[in-house]
């Protein structure tokens, strides 16, 4: 098992936009556990790998018996506007209320390398909206978010 260390703001790394992942290999599918295991070390349910500092658009997460892997994904929103209050492992200490959608359906590729498709709705769907803002660089304390942001 390995924990990664997860960089915390302020971190140049956490503002950048990710790449697309080109190679579909083994040393992919190990990254993939290894952030697995992160999240799971620090009690999180969502963790992208500029957070690892790695610049590839890739996150998991896990809640309820739902586990997912997006590989570069593409995220289309609907349903009503919600303001959803959310802590990130990235910013130690700061719940930030921020505009999420209900509801997402996502693209992506599996960690095979396969194209697939799937809507979420609920705690689901904001944790997809809120990793996937990780690989363009978009923290909850973003002004796009138009967060108001207090301790936590
Ligand atoms: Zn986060």
């Amino acid at each position: 098992m390995t924990v990664l260390t997860v960089l915390e703001v302020p971190n140049i790394l956490l503002s950048q936009t990710a790449d697309d992942v080109v190679d579909f290999d083994d040393s992919l599918n190990d990254f993939v556990t290894d952030l697995f295991d992160t999240m799971h070390a620090y009690k999180g349910i969502g963790l992208a790998a500029p957070q690892v500092g790695v610049l590839k658009r890739l996150f998991v997460c896990e809640y309820d018996n739902n586990c997912l892997v997006c590989i570069n994904p593409t995220l289309e929103v609907y349903g009503d506007e919600l303001e959803s209050e959310e802590g990130c492992l990235s910013i130690p200490n700061i719940l930030a209320t921020v505009t999420r959608y209900s509801g997402v359906n996502v693209s992506a590729y599996d960690i095979n390398g396969d194209l697939f498709t799937q809507s979420f709705d609920g705690m689901m769907a904001v944790v997809i909206q809120h990793e996937n803002d990780h690989l363009n660089g978009v923290l909850i304390t973003h002004d796009s978010l138009k967060t108001r942001y207090h301790s936590g």
